[in-house]
């Protein structure tokens, strides 16, 4: 591992989340409402996008100051040309023991393979409704739910599993559609987590009445299959683990808004174009593009992300309701997740 850099509320740097691009061919309301991310929205031109070099030199600097966890994400990851040479780069970095990606599993059938040679260990596929109909009210793409599904039966097969399954829930929307998801999830061996509907980004329109609480979520499942708590699977984990009492499987619960786990953030996210965000909250990011393309070395790279971290305090989901409202915030999108 390499140096053990603290922030100033004490906690390590062990996780980074990459976003390669701020596409989607999902308009997912709670994400990209297709009111703001319409035909005359201006998505970034390629030249500002982080070049695989750039990102592998960035990811080299955080391992070296103790990451050893990277996911990438976007927008949708896939749309990026030959993700899997950004894998390969990334798996092959000294330090880097886990490479991960968060994708909606629309085009994941036509890559999981390239993917799993080039590295790639684990995947997790978004999935918020099995129901055909609610599916597309909560994607809003003319994708269909069959690509997505296909897209993780073939990452199983090229050995991407047990694939995990992101589930948002929406009061009202597709929160009737969960025991299903738990169905599919335990008979064909895959983890479901579910995600409590963050208010990330403004453009959303959240609503904290929207929000199905992870116990209410627990309650629910419970009383179909009963469950028993394993906690987290390491101290920077985000989910929440319960077993299935007959052995079946398990489920992950995200309580960012109801139980905040800042305390236990490890995770740093960069965005396409390079900046350095310390936590999803944010109204702004540090600009590392800046320090690359002005020919910093390698160790004047370093001295950047450490000086960041070592500054950072945030903490936002555990001062939720205490914080003034309406401030600037960077979109999911953007961020990653
Ligand atoms: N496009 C890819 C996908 O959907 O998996 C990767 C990027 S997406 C921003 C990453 C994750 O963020 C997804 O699992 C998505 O469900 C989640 N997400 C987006 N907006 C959210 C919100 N407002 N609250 C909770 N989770 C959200
Ligand atoms: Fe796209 Fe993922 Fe956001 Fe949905 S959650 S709009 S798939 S980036
Ligand atoms: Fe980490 Fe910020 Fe989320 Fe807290 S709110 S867990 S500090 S990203």
């Amino acid at each position: 591992m390499g140096t053990d850099v603290r922030d100033r509320l004490g906690r390590p740097l062990r996780d980074l989340r990459i976003s390669v691009t701020d596409r989607c061919n999902f308009r997912c309301p709670y994400c990209m409402p297709r009111e703001l991310f319409g035909p005359d929205h201006a998505f970034l031109p390629r030249s500002e996008l982080l070049s695989y070099d750039e990102i592998t030199r960035v990811v080299a600097a955080f391992a070296s100051l103790g990451v050893t966890k990277v996911r990438l994400t976007g927008g949708e990851p896939l749309l990026r040309r030959d993700l899997a040479v950004l894998v390969g780069l990334v798996a092959a970095t000294p330090g880097v023991a886990d490479i991960a990606l968060t994708t909606n599993g629309s085009l994941l059938a036509a890559q999981a393979d390239a993917l799993r040679a080039a590295g790639l260990r684990r995947v997790t596929v978004s999935l918020d409704s099995l129901d055909p109909d609610v599916f597309q009210q909560m994607a809003d793409t003319r994708i269909s739910l069959q690509a997505v599904l296909d897209g993780i039966t073939a990452a199983r097969e090229v050995g991407l599993g047990p694939v995990k399954l992101n589930t948002v829930l929406r009061r009202g929307v597709n929160d009737d559609g969960l025991l299903d998801l738990v169905e599919y999830a335990r008979e064909s061996g895959h983890l479901l987590r579910v995600i409590e509907y963050m208010d990330v980004g403004s453009t959303n329109g959240w609503l904290p009445d929207q929000v199905v609480p992870a116990a209410e979520v627990l309650a629910r499942v419970a009383a179909v299959h009963p469950l028993e708590p394993v906690g987290r699977a390491s101290p920077g984990d985000v989910a929440e683990t319960y077993r299935f009492l007959d052995g079946r499987g398990e489920l992950g619960l995200i309580t960012s808004v109801t139980k905040p786990f800042c305390t236990d953030c490890t995770r740093a996210r960069l965005t396409a174009v390079g900046e350095l965000y310390t936590c999803l909250f944010a109204a702004s990011g540090h600009d590392l593009r800046a320090v690359l393309r002005g020919g910093a070395d390698d160790e004047q790279l370093r001295e950047a992300v450490s000086g960041r971290w070592r500054a950072r305090d945030d903490r936002y989901s555990e001062l939720r309701g205490r914080l003034p409202a309406g401030g600037p915030k960077a979109e999911m999108s953007f961020l990653g997740g």
